[in-house]
């Protein structure tokens, strides 16, 4: 979708600083962190959110859900533990209508 920011940065037409990639997926830094490791990691396919995504390519969400695992190797958060979020509707949050999961570590949490 030419329209959607996330495919964009897909695409490489706006720049974005990259944690890691696969055929698939594609993982990048949050422009605006909320915890000192925020990491989105989107499919590089377009779905809207986890939902559809989860609806529409099982495999494919499995290989997202394999980048946050290789993410929070690579960033050091396996020993104390991270926190992931996909936000799913406007209504909780959702901005960019394009399935991604926050891996956010670094910092403690309390309860959801
Ligand atoms: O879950 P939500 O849709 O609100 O998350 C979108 C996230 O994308 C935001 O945390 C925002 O800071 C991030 N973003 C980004 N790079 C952009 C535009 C948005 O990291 N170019």
């Amino acid at each position: 979708m030419t329209d959607c920011l996330f495919c964009r940065i897909v695409a490489g037409e706006i720049p974005a600083t990259v944690v890691l990639e696969t055929p698939s997926v594609l993982a990048f830094r949050d422009i605006h962190p909320k915890a000192p490791v925020h990491v989105l990691v989107i499919p590089k396919e377009h779905y809207a959110d986890i939902a559809a995504l989860g609806a529409g390519d099982t495999a494919l969400a499995g290989e997202l859900l394999a980048g946050v695992a290789a993410v929070a190797e690579k960033e050091g958060l396996l020993g104390d533990g991270f926190r992931v979020v996909f936000n799913t509707g406007e209504s909780v949050g959702q901005s960019v209508f394009h399935a991604h999961a926050h891996v956010l570590g670094g910092q403690t949490y309390g309860d959801l």
